[in-house]
């Protein structure tokens, strides 16, 4: 039986191995997906074990790990090559490739209200491997600008210098302004994860707005204020099965880009 599994920390709020035991079961494919909690010091040994396993053909990557496996010996494929962030890896001969797919699954993810952010500022918070991938799309998809505002405000600056143009970095205490002149509001941070804080304040988002938050695992305040005060909310589950899907037929599909 084929293995894979997610790495990350903290990972127990997953809905992952129930999307892949169902896809799994769909595609009457003979496999296990499961948790495999990881911290940044843990991530070389764990690999090295799975190259020694037959059984394990790969694995996905998230939080704090997209950019980390870079610093290992991993053949980078597709938009993981052009944004430095994998989260999923297939192996093949004992060798890493390297995938990103929270671009396709978060592109995809913005079916419902795709004609409405044509040619409209979005605003992103965030500047990990997920709001890399999120950046790809929005500019792929036909937004005007992605003002990019990050606790850290270096790596914010970084990712512009990953793109041509429409991205600009936008220090925390200017949040408020950027926001005011976006249609689309993207919280790509960790921020309401594991509390209730936000990112965002009530009196910055108007009925125009749309707000989508990439964590799926709960009603965080972020979705809760967009309920209350802005057009319409979306949280990262469509995001996270979309990108299973993609995982499944880059594992399977003998798909490799
Ligand atoms: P990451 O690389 O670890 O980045 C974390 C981001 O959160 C960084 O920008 C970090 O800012 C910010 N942050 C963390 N704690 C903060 C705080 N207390 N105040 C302000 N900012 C803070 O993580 P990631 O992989 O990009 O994931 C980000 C989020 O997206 C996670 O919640 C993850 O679960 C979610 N996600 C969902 C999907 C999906 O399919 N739905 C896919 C990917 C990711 P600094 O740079 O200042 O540290």
């Amino acid at each position: 039986m084929d293995k894979f599994f997610l790495l990350g920390y903290p990972i127990h709020y997953s809905l992952s191995p129930k999307i892949y035991k169902e896809l799994f079961r769909e595609r009457k494919i003979n496999a296990t997906y499961e948790l495999f909690p990881t911290k940044r010091e843990e991530l070389m040994k764990r690999i090295e074990d799975f190259l020694e396993d037959k059984t394990v053909r790969g694995f996905n990557l998230t939080q704090p790990l997209k950019e980390e496996i870079l610093k290992l010996d991993v053949k980078l494929r597709g938009v993981a090559g052009e944004i430095h962030s994998v989260n999923s890896v297939k192996i093949q001969n004992k060798k890493l490739i390297g995938f990103n797919t929270d671009y396709a699954g978060f592109k995809k993810s913005l079916f419902d209200f795709k004609e409405e952010i044509l040619q409209k500022n979005a605003a992103l918070f965030g500047a990990g491997g997920a709001a890399k991938a999120v950046v790809k799309a929005l500019i792929d998809t036909g937004v005007s600008n992605v003002f990019i505002i990050n606790r850290t405000f270096k790596k914010a600056e970084k990712i512009k210098e990953l793109f041509n143009g429409n991205v600009l970095p936008v220090p925390l205490e200017d949040a408020a302004q950027f926001v005011k002149k976006s249609k689309l509001i993207v919280n790509a941070t960790t921020v309401g994860l594991k509390d209730d804080k936000t990112v965002i304040k009530p009196e910055w988002i108007n009925k125009d707005m749309i707000l989508y938050d990439l964590i799926y695992a709960k009603k965080t305040t972020f979705l809760k204020i967009g309920e209350e005060k802005a057009k319409y909310t979306k949280n990262g589950f469509d995001m996270l099965y979309f990108q299973c899907i993609e995982n499944v037929n880059i594992w399977y599909g003998g798909k490799n880009d």
